[in-house]
């Protein structure tokens, strides 16, 4: 007898990238622009925090919903960022990562057989989180002439409005897109339209350098039809930590928790220790990262001028995406590779809407960057 896996598992596409990083592994001295996850550590005031909750025994389960302090912590947070009021006990679920909480979105909010309109080029788990909950997917496939932003007339003609659920990321990931709050009233506008239920993975809201982050919670008839995804992964330079939250009506919490209670118990303890602090002490550290970021993203977008590398200016998360200058940018970014040692990762690997480009990470050291960036002019010359 041999273990089958089921229907729905056999339908999730293997990862595009993963011959790709086997490759990566094997050779050394490779400059790595392919990273999802800050190169920083989780800032020490937080760490100190987990290992004191360790030496101090507390090694149980929390509250399902996460501890209450924390919840408290993340609603002032909120209201703090987007003047946004959502309450502690019925609002908010403290998860294992925001991957967690968009399974659990997909899971418990939506039933088999409905349709998720997925913004493309996408993060890599919508479309298998989708599938896993036995939902149909339609691509929204954002325009580079659009700068990847989410349009309106994208929607419109993708099909979105016959979904039930749309689900995107801004600032994104691949892309280092943003949106302004004037950009996301016409979005938010047809998702009033067409009653469609919003996930709104916010994981790099803290990550936009040129505007300041618009939650589309906040905009008006938006925050009974979102669900917001956040997390420490990203901002707080957490993502072995595993802690994510999501904020939700109460009906919607209410139903995520009746998944999560089974299939997770809690977010990690020690985790949640670490985020208390980190939102109590840690904002001068996040500020800080930012603006590394925002230098490395200015020097790699200067570079990608002077070698005449099209690239439209990304204002967020930690991502470029310049268009590549080959055919195939699978073939480019193996070629870039094996000759020249910089590993980048093919647009495809997030979908159709990513052919044609080149996902840069810069969540990498300035000198590690600059000397990427050698690289790639000779290997383009
Ligand atoms: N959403 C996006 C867009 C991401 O890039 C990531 C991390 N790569 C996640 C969600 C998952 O984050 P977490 O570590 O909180 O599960």
């Amino acid at each position: 007898m041999t273990i089958e896996p089921a229907d729905r598992v056999d339908q999730v596409p293997p990862s595009g990238i993963r011959r790709f990083f086997e490759l990566a592994e094997e050779m050394d001295d490779i400059i790595s622009l392919g990273v999802g996850e800050p190169d920083f550590s989780a800032p020490w005031a937080a760490r100190e925090a987990a290992i004191a909750s360790l030496e101090q025994g507390k090694t149980s389960y929390t509250a399902n919903r996460g501890k209450r302090e924390l919840r408290e912590l993340i609603a002032e947070d909120v209201d703090d960022r987007y003047d946004l009021d959502y309450d502690a006990d019925e609002e908010i679920l403290v998860t294992a990562g925001a991957s967690e909480a968009l399974d659990l979105a997909f899971r418990a909010l939506l039933n088999p057989g409905d349709t998720v309109a997925v913004v493309q080029p996408a993060y890599v788990s919508y479309v298998p989180g989708a599938i896993f909950a036995g939902c149909d997917v339609v691509d929204v496939t954002t325009r580079a002439e659009d700068e990847f932003k989410l349009t309106a007339e994208v929607l419109r003609e993708s099909g979105a409005a016959d979904a039930d659920a749309l689900v995107y990321c801004y600032p994104n990931n691949p892309t280092g897109a943003t949106m302004t709050e004037s950009e996301l009233e016409p979005v938010a506008a047809f998702a009033r339209e067409h009653d469609l239920t919003v996930f709104a993975d916010e994981i790099y809201s803290e990550l936009s350098y040129e505007h300041e982050h618009t939650s589309i919670a906040s905009l008006p008839g938006m925050r009974e039809r979102t669900v917001v995804f956040n997390g420490f992964s990203k901002a707080y330079a957490m993502t072995g930590l595993r802690l994510g939250y999501a904020l939700a009506p109460p009906e919607a919490v209410a139903a995520m928790n009746r998944v999560h209670q089974y299939s997770m118990l809690s977010a990690p303890t020690t985790a949640q220790y670490a985020a208390i602090e980190a939102l109590e002490t840690c904002g001068d550290e996040v500020e800080e990262m930012c603006a590394q970021y925002d230098r490395r993203r200015n020097f790699v977008l200067s570079r990608f001028e002077e070698m005449g590398l099209e690239c439209f200016p990304a204002a967020g998360a930690f991502y470029a995406f310049p268009e590549c200058p080959g055919e195939d940018a699978n073939e480019f970014a193996e070629a870039l590779l094996e000759e020249q040692k910089v590993a980048v990762v093919p647009g495809t690997a997030f979908g159709e809407g990513g052919a044609g480009h080149l996902r840069v990470s810069y969540a990498t050291g300035l000198g590690e960057l600059k000397e990427a960036m050698a690289r790639i002019e000779t290997f383009i010359s």
